[in-house]
């Protein structure tokens, strides 16, 4: 039996919803529970008009509030918390798997809403609690962090006795047509991307200006793109778990139409994460005027093209991998492992865009581990902590199937 309570109701939830469901063998009982019960609901619905007969229980609950997250893991009983929710409710969730006695799962670490800046401390300090209660925690199980790590992880156990040099490339090389939009929740993902660069070096962390680094990089199937070094939370841990690396970077690509859209954002003061003041009409009386608090970068999300609904004119694909360097036997050998994943194939299984699949299916994949059995232990982890090869094989069965390439030009 497993009992999974699925935290978020948005496009990463749809698609590890829509995998949940696909593997029923595994999964016993579902529940989804989110900020707006309707939504959860408009989710299950698309999963029954695929023709998937499955009954999944759905709830409300806002999840920055420890006590309503308690009431409802205490009525449905979950084993095991996957939070798709945002990475503000983290460490809410996590207080209250604790409180409760459920296990935890998670792709995005733990940020502020009013600092933007991550990093793994503020989850890794829950290590002790975890293992002391006997409950498991698996941080960061999406692709990249997730299956970046997983890939790391799998080389360093089958194709090198150390790796020195690690380069996580992220290519999105498909077309929404849109002038604008971002591939996830628009406030986390422009939050991330106007943060400085940040890589690590011969055990020291260089600082670069947000995007400043850049060089052109060859994607299987797409050809060359620009590609910009960017701070990456998996670096963080793989530069720990792996004290072999001397040099550890996270390269995304980004085309000329959406850096220059990003630009005029910040210029115009609309990627602001801090209050402003603005008089409006009351929605109901709109002759009564009312001061209200504003956070600019929340409300161009709320005019920004929703990513759930970029799927249905998405063409082109995403190819995401690990490029290494290291020794095997002494002698210096080059690795490439990638997935290609077209957002046309995602959308027609699941109605979403290839970024929320390649986050969804892990995340699924992660909670299918757990429930099998296969990662548990006592503590908080990341992802590489694990046994690679149990996961590395679902994800040719799930959809995100794994590519090799040996002793190639790595082009870093
Ligand atoms: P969405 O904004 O589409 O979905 C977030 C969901 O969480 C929405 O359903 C939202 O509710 C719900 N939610 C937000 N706040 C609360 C709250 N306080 N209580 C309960 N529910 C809440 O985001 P995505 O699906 O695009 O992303 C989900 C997560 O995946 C994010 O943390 C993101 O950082 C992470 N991610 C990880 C990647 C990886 O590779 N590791 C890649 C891409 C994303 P509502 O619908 O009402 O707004």
């Amino acid at each position: 039996m497993s009992k999974v309570l699925m935290i978020g109701a948005g496009g990463v939830a749809t698609v590890a919803a829509f995998k949940i469901v696909q593997n029923a063998d595994v999964f016993t009982e579902f529940m989804i529970a989110s900020r707006r019960k309707a939504k959860c609901d408009q989710l299950v619905k698309s999963i029954h008009d695929k023709g998937y007969n499955y009954d999944i229980k759905t709830a409300q609950v806002d999840a920055d509030d420890v006590e309503q997250l308690k009431a409802l893991f205490n009525d449905f009983k979950p084993e095991l918390v996957v939070n798709l929710a945002l990475p503000y409710q983290d460490l809410t969730i996590m207080e209250a798997c604790l409180a409760c006695g459920c296990n935890y799962l998670d792709t995005a670490n733990y940020e502020p809403k009013d600092e933007a800046h991550f990093e793994y401390s503020w989850q890794w300090a829950y290590k002790e609690k975890f293992e002391q209660a006997g409950l498991t925690a698996i941080l960061g199980c999406g692709f990249d962090p997730g299956v970046s790590g997983i890939y790391t992880a799998y080389a360093a156990k089958h194709h090198f006795d150390e790796i020195q040099y690690l380069d996580i490339v992220d290519c999105n090389a498909g077309n929404h047509h849109k002038a604008f939009a971002t591939n996830f929740n628009p406030e986390i993902n422009i939050r991330e991307i106007t943060q400085k660069g940040l890589y690590y070096e011969d055990g020291k962390w260089i600082e670069t200006e947000p995007l400043a680094v850049h060089k052109t990089l060859t994607y299987p199937n797409i050809g060359g793109r620009e590609s910009y070094l960017m701070h990456h939370e998996e670096l963080e841990s793989l530069v720990k778990n792996y004290p072999t690396i001397k040099r550890g970077r996270f390269w995304m690509t980004f085309g000329q139409q959406y850096l220059t859209y990003l630009d005029c954002i910040e210029n115009l003061g609309m990627s602001r994460i801090d209050e402003i003041e603005y008089e409006a009409p009351l929605a109901d009386k709109p002759e009564q005027k009312v001061k209200v608090k504003i956070v600019p970068l929340q409300f161009l999300k709320a005019v920004l093209p929703n990513p759930q609904d970029l799927g249905e004119n998405y063409d082109g694909e995403t190819s995401i991998g690990c490029r290494i360097r290291g020794l095997k036997d002494g002698k210096e050998h080059t690795y490439y492992i990638y997935n290609n994943c077209k957002h046309q194939e995602a959308y027609n299984e699941t109605g979403m865009q290839g970024v929320s699949y390649t986050t969804g299916v892990p995340a699924m994949i992660g909670t299918m581990m757990f429930c099998k059995g296969l990662w548990r232990k006592p503590g908080v982890w990341n992802v590489e902590e694990f046994d690679p090869d149990p996961f590395m094989e679902q994800l040719n069965k799930q959809g995100l199937p794994w590519h090799e390439v040996f002793d190639g030009d790595l082009e870093l």
